[in-house]
Order: structure tokens, then C-alpha cells, then sequence
């Protein structure tokens, strides 16, 4: 088979059985549909590459594979499908009898690993909206257990397996994205270092770096995440998105224009956006008397934006051509 260039790109591969939810995390996470639309989509029948380089910092496609491939059938060239793939994404629709997924799970997991050990398997326990707390930590332990004891039955051994809850009603598949993204990211430990150096010398609580698209987070300070600021920052970044629409490319100067956004909390505590590249950006949790000197808090994004695009290589754009944070 001949290489295009989308094809060099690395890859997360999302399968599982049919209906388990596939499509609609892909059209949550990256295509920003609601929750309630993902109701009327159609049935996917076969293996489709969502190229979402042009809207997100992330270069990974998508490929969604219906559950019930035949390994055996000669028209899927594993090889191919595999060699290139950082993660696999498997889904089991936890609402469901998952015995039949466990099956095509271990299978899949068998040959992939055969064609490529460095593979990460990416387990979401998905629909986990209808689960109580207990049903949801029984549930996880129930298919981790049984995964790992079938895959060690087997002698596969050292391969990296990992186990999300996630539900498309939450944030929870955002969180579970991020976690499976930054894995791939060679430079997120540099990112991180250079996070956590920027919070400590600008007197901020907490920072995350976004993908603005898919509200996927690429790297934070070393400081625990909770659930609750995370969310909060991808609400800013829906509010923001909705401005961009709103206003859109007329009211943005021609010159250099960094998108910025603030957003004052009820509890002292503000929201920070800024614009780092194209299409990333930096949203700051700052206490309000922090805020005060908010011109250091600026002068160090700048050195951070710097050192983001030496990390990724990547230019500071000038004027429109290179387009705004807003994808269109
Ligand atoms: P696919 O065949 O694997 O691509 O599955 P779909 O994406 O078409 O989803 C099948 C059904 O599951 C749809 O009716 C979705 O609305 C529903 N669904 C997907 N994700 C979730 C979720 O997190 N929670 C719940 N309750 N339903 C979901």
C-alpha cells in the first residue's frame, strides 16, 4: 500500500462493538456535537479516518472500526491499521452484557500487540452515566480483572493497558481523551516542567494548556488536577468559542490580535485565557489579589509562548493568514 503523507501521521484507533458509543464520543470530543444529538447518528459499517489535523493541534486520526471484524479477512491490512498506531481506544458500552465485547477486546488487543508492541490500550468503560458510584468501581474492577486475566492466559505480558470511566454526559471522556493524548505527545514532561515553572513564578493556583477544539488538555503544572477546575476551564473555552462566533473576523484588528478572555468567579478567584498558538491556549486559575499583578502574570505567558513554540517548533503567526483561534 502506498504512504500518503496524512498516513505517517500518528494514530488513535477507537474500536469496539457496534453501538457502544464510538461515533459519538468521536463527535463529542472532536466535532463538538451534543450529547442528545448523538442519539440520531447513522450506524458506521466500516473503517473511516476522521482527520482532525486541521482544526486541532492534535494530529491524530480517528478510525472507527465496527466491533465484529473478522481478523482472518485478508481485506484489512492489520499491519497497516497497527504499525502506525499510538493508542488504541476500545470501547465497552458498560450499560450492556460486556462479555461478548471482552472477546472481541482480547482479540484485537492480541493481534494488535503481535503487529506492534509499543501500542497503548486504552480501555473506556463507556455509558457509565446510568451506573451508581459503586456499580461504576465494581464495574471497572469486574472488566480489568477479566481483561488482564485472559491477556495473561494468553502470555501476553508488558503490554500497557489502562481503564477510563467515561460517559459523553460528563467531562469524564474529555478527562479520559487528555489523559490517552498526552501519553503520545513526546514532549508533554517538558511541558509540564515548563507549566509548572510558570504557576510557581506567577502566583497562580493552576494552569492548563488546551487544545481549544477539542477541550482536550495537552499538559498542566505538576499539582494535582481536580475535576471541578478542569471543568470550569473547559466552560470558558465554550464561552469563549461562542464570542469568536459572535464576533468572528471583523471585529479582529489585522495586526497581531492574541485572543484573551477573563472571567471573574463568585468565590476570589478568576479565570485566565490566552491564546498560545494557533490552536492552543493557556487558561490560568488565579486568586483575585494574585490578579493584582497581572502584569507579571502576562510578561511570563510571554516567555511560556515562547518556549511552547520552540518546544513545537512552530512559528508565531502574523497577522490573519494563519488564521485565529476559532477554526473557520
Ligand atoms: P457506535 O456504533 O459504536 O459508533 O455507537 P454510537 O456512537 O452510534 O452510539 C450508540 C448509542 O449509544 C447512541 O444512541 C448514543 O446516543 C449512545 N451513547 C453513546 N455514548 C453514550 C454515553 O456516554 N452514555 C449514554 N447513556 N449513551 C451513549
Amino acid at each position: 500500500s502506498t504512504a500518503t503523507a496524512s498516513d505517517m501521521k500518528p494514530r488513535i484507533l477507537i474500536m469496539g462493538l457496534r453501538r457502544s458509543g464510538k461515533s459519538s464520543i468521536q463527535k463529542v470530543v472532536f466535532h463538538k456535537m451534543s450529547p442528545n444529538e448523538t442519539l440520531f447518528l447513522e450506524i458506521t459499517s466500516k473503517i473511516f479516518k476522521d482527520d482532525v489535523s486541521n482544526t486541532s493541534f492534535i494530529n491524530f486520526q480517528i478510525w472507527d472500526i465496527p466491533g465484529q471484524i473478522d481478523f482472518l479477512d485478508s481485506t484489512f491490512d492489520l499491519d497497516m491499521i497497527f504499525g502506525g498506531t499510538g493508542a488504541l481506544i476500545f470501547v465497552v458500552d458498560a450499560q450492556d452484557d460486556y462479555m461478548e465485547a471482552l472477546t472481541c477486546l482480547h482479540q484485537a488487543v492480541s493481534k494488535a500487540f503481535r503487529i506492534n508492541p509499543q501500542i497503548r490500550f486504552e480501555i473506556f468503560i463507556h455509558k457509565v452515566d446510568g451506573l451508581s458510584d459503586d456499580h461504576k468501581i465494581e464495574t471497572q474492577r469486574d472488566i480489568s480483572q477479566r481483561a488482564n486475566e485472559e491477556l495473561h492466559e494468553a502470555s501476553l505480558i508488558d503490554l500497557h493497558l489502562s481503564f477510563h470511566l467515561t460517559s459523553i454526559y460528563d467531562h469524564s471522556i474529555f478527562e479520559a481523551f487528555s489523559k490517552v493524548v498526552q501519553k503520545l505527545i513526546p514532549q508533554h514532561s517538558t511541558l509540564e516542567n515548563l507549566l509548572s515553572s510558570f504557576v510557581q513564578n506567577s502566583g497562580i493556583e493552576k494552569t492548563f494548556l488546551f487544545d481549544v477544539v477539542s477541550k482536550i488538555y495537552i499538559a498542566t503544572d505538576g499539582s494535582p488536577v481536580d475535576m471541578q477546575s478542569y471543568e470550569l476551564c473547559c466552560e470558558m473555552i465554550d464561552v469563549m468559542l461562542d464570542m469568536t462566533c459572535i464576533y468572528g473576523d471583523d471585529a479582529e484588528d489585522a495586526t497581531t490580535q492574541d485572543s484573551t478572555c477573563i472571567i471573574r468567579l463568585n468565590n476570589s478567584n478568576i479565570l485566565y485565557l490566552r491564546e498560545v498558538t494557533r490552536f492552543l491556549v493557556v487558561v490560568c486559575i488565579v486568586r483575585d489579589d494574585a490578579f493584582t499583578k497581572r502584569g507579571i502574570i502576562d510578561y511570563n505567558i510571554l516567555l511560556l509562548k515562547k518556549a511552547i513554540h520552540e518546544v513545537f517548533d512552530v512559528r508565531p503567526r502574523h497577522g490573519k493568514q494563519n488564521g485565529h483561534l476559532h477554526p473557520e
